[in-house]
């Protein structure tokens, strides 16, 4: 089994500090895939300076040279990996970045090529601002040929774009709802790598202040019965004592596992070849 971490929001506004009172003691354990903003825009949440909470102004994460120089020596060292996180992230009057922002392909294509130049890695993986991505959004990363990390995307063939496998994979979905004696409605995260014909998704539970220990581990066992993998993502700005606490004693958990790995995020995707 596969375990990996991620975490959401690295961009100009996080200080090495932030990321060091989370993960020191957890990325010597497991690498913490960083889901990074390459040119983020201010928006009102814990850590962002009022000032440019509706400023619109964007900020290349350049501009925060103390922070690259940590990430430029955290990501060979593989505590850290990166991802992207959208391309500003900023929310639009009828919807988050990647379901309403114009040009999502040239997004996708400058960000990466921006973190990859800048901070000297490669990057595979796309995290969508706020989980949230419509059908074209979907469409851009998956042209992109950018593996997605997220919770809760719908799987049902309408309301994506047109995929030879969209329907297996529905069925799949299917499948594991009944098997886990869940209704239609009852959110769920499937534990396997859904293939599609440029990307794969893979489903994260998240830890959020409302998360329980006790929440993680039933994940955890439900994705073990059925010979899955494990995706937590969090955001270093709302992890406090309490959540911390959780993380460790999440990670205590998961190591008693027989055969357990702890990866980064990126190997969630590769096909596994045990036999
Ligand atoms: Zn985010």
């Amino acid at each position: 089994m596969r375990i990996a971490l991620r975490d959401d929001d690295t961009c100009y506004f996080t200080s090495p500090a932030d990321l060091e009172r989370v993960y020191s003691g957890i990325w010597q354990r497991i690498p913490v895939c960083l889901a990074t903003v390459p040119f983020a825009v201010g928006y009102p949440r814990a850590g962002i300076p009022e000032s440019e909470w509706h400023s619109g102004r964007r900020f290349p994460l350049e501009q925060n040279p103390a922070l690259v120089a940590w990430l430029r020596e955290n990501i060979p060292a593989r505590r850290v990996t990166i991802a992207l996180h959208g391309y500003t992230h900023e929310d639009y009057p009828d919807g988050f970045e990647f379901q309403a922002a114009p040009d999502l392909d040239r997004r996708i294509a400058d960000g990466r090529a921006y973190l990859e130049r800048l901070l000297g890695t490669p990057i595979r993986v796309f995290v969508p601002p706020h989980n949230a991505l419509s059908k074209r959004g979907l469409d851009a990363v998956s042209r992109a040929g950018l593996n997605v990390l997220g919770s809760f995307l719908s799987f049902r063939p309408a309301n994506r774009p047109f995929d030879a496998h969209a329907l297996s994979n529905w069925w799949r979905i299917q499948q594991f709802r009944r098997a886990t004696g869940r209704d239609r409605a009852a959110p769920l995260v499937y534990p396997h790598p859904l293939r599609y014909r440029r990307h794969a998704e893979f489903g994260c539970h998240g830890l959020i202040p409302s998360t329980t220990l006790e929440q993680l581990t039933a994940g955890l066992d439900e994705a073990r019965r059925f010979g899955g993998d494990f995706c937590l993502a969090t955001h270093y700005w709302e992890v406090d004592e309490r959540l911390k606490n959780i993380l460790m004693r999440f990670f205590d958990y998961a190591e008693k596992i027989p055969n357990v790995r702890f990866v980064a995020a990126d190997e969630l995707f590769d096909r596994e070849d045990d036999s």
